[in-house]
């Protein structure tokens, strides 16, 4: 068998049209949704998402408010940076690309953020509603974009066992999170399992749905995964390629050929995930410009 392909890029395009007619909605009562995406330092890989997130703002036509910081800029000037756009009244969110470099104390610097204004759903407050199920925050953007992806490809999630590989605060905990919540589009048996799991090939494979978050490229090979399994791939991994004008490739968290040869459905690296987590942080931005303005 060959596993059907999860088109991220297709799905993200149609939560994307969904985000254009709020936007549009919204500026039709002459208010425009604004996003700050602050930026410390010359990572490549952080402006490369950077720039994807300022670009999909202007095809939306979501203000983008794009700070860059130098390398070596302290946390007082990046919290007095965050304190005024705390205050301003046309951002409605506000994020710093991870990771920052070492002078930052990044848990300091989410805090420092508004809870109104976490679109990436980081802050304490936003992270505990999220538990608790509550819809009055945000969803987190990777996560909550893995769950549109399922429930838009008509992958039933209820009674399903699904194992999340990984632990992170970013994607792996909010993911077994959102999976257990009392919800039809979601309501399944979650085991998440970390670098300190024992057995972890043996627990892969006893799921229905996989959602591989490590940062290991390809660690996810065939004989972890039972036949016909979903595969959802997180990672976004560079590995040298000496054949790519860049010198490297991008590859996933998962053995993508082998796996998709027993897997039913998978998503692709790139064109899987990446593209729903901005999708995600876009329609975060409208909802907080929304309630801001007591639209919602
Ligand atoms: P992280 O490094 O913060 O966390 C990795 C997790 O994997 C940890 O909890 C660790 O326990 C677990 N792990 C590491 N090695 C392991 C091993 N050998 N066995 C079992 N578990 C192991 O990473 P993260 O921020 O969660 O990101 C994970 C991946 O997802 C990265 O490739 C990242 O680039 C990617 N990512 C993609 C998106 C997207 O939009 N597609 C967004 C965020 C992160």
């Amino acid at each position: 068998m060959t596993a059907q392909i999860i088109d991220g890029k297709m799905i993200s395009a149609e939560v994307n049209r969904e985000n254009a007619e709020n936007v549009a909605l919204l500026k039709s009562k002459n208010i425009t949704p604004g996003l700050a995406v602050i930026l410390v330092g010359d990572n490549p890989a952080s402006q490369v998402y950077v720039r994807a997130k300022v670009k999909k703002c202007e095809e939306l036509e979501i203000t983008s408010f794009h700070h860059v910081l130098d390398k070596d800029a302290t946390m007082d000037e990046l919290l007095a940076l965050i304190e005024r756009l705390n205050k301003d009244e046309n951002v409605h969110g506000i994020l710093v690309q991870s990771p920052p470099p070492p002078q930052i104390d990044e848990q300091k610097v989410i805090e420092s953020i508004v809870p109104e204004k976490d679109v990436d759903c980081f802050h304490a407050v936003n992270v505990g509603k999220m538990l608790l199920g509550r819809t009055d925050g945000f969803f987190p953007c990777t996560p909550y974009g893995v769950m549109i992806l399922l429930e838009k490809s008509g992958i039933e999630t209820a009674g399903k066992h699904v194992v999340v590989i990984g632990r992170s605060n970013i994607v792996g905990k909010p993911m077994t999170a959102l999976m257990l919540q009392k919800n039809p589009h979601a309501n399944a048996t979650v085991t998440c399992v970390h670098s300190m799991t024992k057995n972890l090939p043996e627990l892969v494979r006893q799921a229905d749905i996989v959602v591989a978050a490590i940062g290991k490229p390809e660690f996810v090979t065939a004989d972890m995964i039972k036949e016909g399994a979903v595969v959802i791939d997180v990672g976004i991994n560079r590995v040298p390629d000496a054949s790519s004008p860049k010198g490297y490739k991008l590859v996933g968290d998962v053995k993508y050929d082998e796996v998709a040869q027993k897997a039913s459905k998978i998503t692709p690296v790139p064109g899987g995930v990446g593209p729903m987590t901005i999708a995600v942080l876009m329609q975060n931005t409208i909802k907080s410009c929304m309630m801001q303005h007591n639209l919602l």
